[in-house]
């Protein structure tokens, strides 16, 4: 089988038509949208484009109206799940410019996963062009009240028509964008985790650390039973059953009495998240000592229980950051620190919002203009 990837282009970067919708929302239209934000609920106008063959590699990059999706049934990606996602945001700033952060890091996760896929690379150029062409095209929906922002999903898929498994010799990638509230309105709110101990999400050798569609399939079930016990995620554990990994969509931090933070290494079947890393950052800058390391899950719950972890919370871009107050699993059920936002949770997602929204300088270069 040879693999599909088209060589990452150098010089310059080719535009992304605009084919402007003969049909966009009307002012009023979309203020009232934007007046009562969900998350993922609802689209801008117009979605970027492009689509790939082995004859042609990249071509028809535009941006064009949101619209649905016109699909053969025999689709592989309706079989074979042969899909990529990344996930961004792009923050309006007090002087009306409009910014995402580290979107290099994705375009070279959506890369990685794309080689674990069997799916064609899309240069960063295109990654980045993608993104700014249409947020350029969708200003108006980067919305401005505080703690929103315009909610970026890049996606790639097998759309060749064909049964037979392979890797797809036609592949479609989009862009959608949705402008989102604030994660927590009222304040970063703890929530209750449930350790999640026979069913994985990930094992060494799969596709952990790519970020594709199958992964979410494959944790809604402990989700699901997780909720009906009552705990709002889950926390995974790794293939032996001896160490954490993540949450379904989200990475871990277990801050010590000790002043160390520790993260789970990337071992292969963890997703690295932009977030978990600018984090990392972060907080050695701050003066801990950070530790990426195999984390035992017996050490977290001895540790919480005996109060010498005082913080646990979740990373990732949807969030920014979620404080964990609850922990529970077969056996056990114990309140993390004083069940709040503990005072690090609250700095990390404090420093790391004061630099998306341009509050405070962006010392790192972890922005990039896009209008
Ligand atoms: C996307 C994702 C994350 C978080 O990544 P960010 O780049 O910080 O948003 C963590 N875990 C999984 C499984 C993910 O899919």
């Amino acid at each position: 089988m040879s693999t599909p990837a088209t060589a990452p282009r150098t010089g310059s970067v080719e535009p992304f038509e605009v084919r402007p919708s003969s049909n966009p929302r009307t002012v009023a239209e979309r203020e009232a949208m934007l007046a009562a934000l969900g998350f993922g609920v609802d689209f801008t106008d117009h979605m970027a484009r492009a689509t790939w063959t082995p004859a042609d590699g990249w071509h028809e990059r535009r941006v064009e109206a949101y619209a649905p999706l016109l699909l053969d049934p025999a689709a592989a990606v309706l079989h074979y799940a042969q899909e990529i996602f990344e996930g961004m945001k792009a923050y309006a700033h007090p002087d009306g410019s409009v910014w995402t952060f580290r979107p290099e890091a994705n375009a070279a996760r959506f890369a990685r996963s794309a080689l674990r896929l069997a799916l064609p690379v899309l240069s960063q150029e295109d990654f980045l062009e993608s993104i700014r062409a249409l947020v350029n095209v969708d200003a108006e929906w980067v919305p401005t009240t505080p703690g929103s922002s315009l909610y970026l999903r890049p996606f790639m898929f097998a759309s060749e028509s064909f049964l037979g498994v392979r890797a797809a010799q036609r592949v479609d990638y989009l862009v959608i964008a949705s402008p989102v509230g604030p994660y927590f309105p009222s304040g970063i709110k703890p929530v209750s985790i449930w350790l999640t101990r026979d069913i994985k999400r990930a094992a060494p050798g799969g596709t952990g650390d790519a970020k594709c569609g199958g992964n979410y399939a494959a944790s809604l079930l402990p989700q699901a039973q997780a909720s009906e016990k009552g705990f709002d995620q889950i926390l995974f554990t790794d293939s032996t059953d001896s160490h954490l990994e993540e949450l379904g969509g989200m990475n871990v931090f277990v801050i010590g009495k000790d002043g160390t933070a520790s993260t789970p290494r990337l071992t292969g079947s963890i997703l690295e998240g932009v977030t978990r890393s600018s984090i990392i950052t972060l907080l050695s800058e701050r003066g801990f000592d950070v530790q990426e390391r195999d984390i035992p899950v017996e050490e977290l719950i001895e540790g919480v229980r005996s109060g010498e972890v005082t913080e646990v919370f979740a990373c990732g871009t949807a969030a920014v950051v979620t404080p964990i107050g609850r922990l529970a699993g077969e056996g056990f059920d114990l309140t993390v620190g004083e069940g709040e936002a503990g005072e690090t949770t609250q700095w990390v997602y404090q420093t790391l919002t004061d630099i998306q929204y341009g509050r405070a300088e962006d010392t790192h270069g972890w922005l990039t203009r896009l209008v």
